[in-house]
Parts: structure tokens; C-alpha cells; sequence
């Protein structure tokens, strides 16, 4: 399985930050058969089009949500159909700023899902406990319930990726141990495989949260880490490349 690695640029970015999609594309064709992963970059949706040209096939983009329908009387939003018009490959959904921030409830991020695979793109499903949740002990039930009411019955290695992202973890520079991502890791894999059968093996599962270049060589090395879903640290090219670099070198 070739890891992944996806940045996540939330509401960040600019036409001038399309220059530090130039830089990535020229980074990657300097590491050239030395790449050891696959490239994502979920830029806000505004330049979803310009960052497809820049990219030019060097890496893939993807949107950071996306709403359930194909079309209709949904001010604002923005649907799976359209992303995928504009250039995506990818599309996160029920990423914990969502849930938070939104309301999300897991039966809406499954809808997303759908609605991803509707329109031909992999469906990025985010999990992850909070910080409560976790000294309550309660962190491995929560992602459980999460991928249970989250994943579709039809998800599978060639449509969707899970990201497991502790919300503790995300923009706080706090990681868990390598053990507690293991382990998580591990119970994600065997619940996956309990709902969904052998193939989900093939099922990739990054982490994300407080991803750096001096610790993703560490955490992409662990088992069943297959790749990572990075936001502050995916802003800057030299930040991103680093990371990359990391998994291209172990
Ligand atoms: C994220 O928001 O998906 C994330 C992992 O953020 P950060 O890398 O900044 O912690």
C-alpha cells in the first residue's frame, strides 16, 4: 500500500499561495523516483481549479467538505459534483472542525461520503477522540461508534481513506505516544475488517494531528500509519516537502 500524504489547508490561502504549490511540484520532481508516497493537497475550494493547473497531475487535490446533494437551493455550500468538476480527486469529510464547529452528526458525514463516491471521488472520513474522552478511557469506543456511524456499508480500499485525527492533537502541537497510535491504529484496522470484511485491509488509515518534519519520520514508520493528514505544517511548501521527504525516506 503507497502511503499518502494530504494536506489540509482549512480556510488558508490565497492566489498568491498558489506559488507555494510551484515550489511543492518542483520539490517532488526533485526527490523524482524517490518519492515514496502519494501527494494531496485540500486547498480551500476557491482554488481547487487554479491549483489543479499548477499541479498539473504532479500531485492530487482535493476538497475539505462537501454537501450531501449534487445541486440544488443550498446557499453556500458546495457539492461533491463540483469539487470533482474543479479538479478533485479527494474530498475530507467529518473533519472534527466540522463536527464542532458545524454540528455535524457522523449520519451527515456518511451522507458525505456517498455523496463523494456519487461523484467519483475517495472520500477522506476523519475520526478521532477529544482530550476528555481520552482520560475517561473512552477513546476507542468513540472511534468505534465514529467509523460505525461514519463509514458506509460500501466503503472500500478504492474509495475511501480513514484519517484518524485525535482532536486533542490537531493545531496543538500535543501527539499521542507511538504506542497510543498503534494501538488506535490497530483497533481501527480490526474494526474496519470486522464491518467490512478482508478487503478493507487495503483500507488506508493516516494520522493527523501536530504533524511536523521532525517527528513524521517517527509516525509515518508505525504499522498500520498509512500515510498522514497534515494542515498547519501543508501551508509551506519547505514544511510539506520535509514531511513527504520523511516518508520517502523510511
Ligand atoms: C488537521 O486539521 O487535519 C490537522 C491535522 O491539523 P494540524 O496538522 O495543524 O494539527
Amino acid at each position: 500500500m503507497r502511503p499518502l500524504v494530504a494536506g489540509n489547508w482549512k480556510m488558508n490561502g490565497l492566489t498568491a499561495s498558489l506559488a507555494e504549490l510551484a515550489s511543492l511540484k518542483e520539490g517532488l520532481a526533485v526527490l523524482g523516483p524517490r518519492l515514496g508516497c502519494d501527494v494531496l493537497v485540500c486547498p480551500p475550494a476557491s482554488l481547487i481549479a487554479q491549483a489543479a493547473a499548477a499541479a498539473a497531475g504532479a500531485f492530487a487535490l482535493g476538497g475539505q467538505d462537501c454537501h450531501p446533494k449534487g445541486s440544488g437551493a443550498h446557499t453556500g455550500d458546495i457539492s461533491a459534483e463540483m469539487l470533482k468538476d474543479a479538479g478533485a480527486s479527494f474530498v475530507i469529510v467529518g473533519h472534527s472542525e466540522r463536527r464542532q464547529h458545524h454540528g455535524e452528526s457522523d449520519g451527515d458525514v456518511a451522507a458525505k461520503a456517498q455523496a463523494a463516491w456519487r461523484a467519483g471521488l475517495k472520500a477522506i472520513i476523519c475520526i478521532g477522540e477529544t482530550e476528555a474522552q481520552r482520560h475517561a478511557g473512552d477513546a476507542n469506543d468513540n472511534c468505534g461508534r465514529q467509523l460505525e456511524g461514519s463509514v458506509p456499508g460500501g466503503a472500500s480500499a478504492a474509495n475511501t481513506v480513514i484519517a484518524y485525527e485525535p482532536v486533542w492533537a490537531i493545531g496543538t502541537g500535543k501527539i499521542p505516544t507511538a504506542a497510543d497510535i498503534t494501538a488506535m491504529h490497530d483497533h481501527i484496522r480490526s474494526s474496519l475488517v470486522r464491518r467490512l470484511g478482508e478487503g478493507a485491509r487495503g483500507m488506508p488509515i493516516l494520522y493527523g494531528g501536530s504533524v511536523k518534519p521532525d517527528n513524521a519520520g517517527e509516525i509515518l514508520n508505525l504499522p498500520e500509519v498509512g500515510g498522514a493528514l497534515v494542515g498547519g505544517a501543508s501551508l509551506k511548501a519547505i514544511d510539506f516537502l520535509s514531511i513527504i521527504t520523511a516518508i520517502s525516506a523510511s
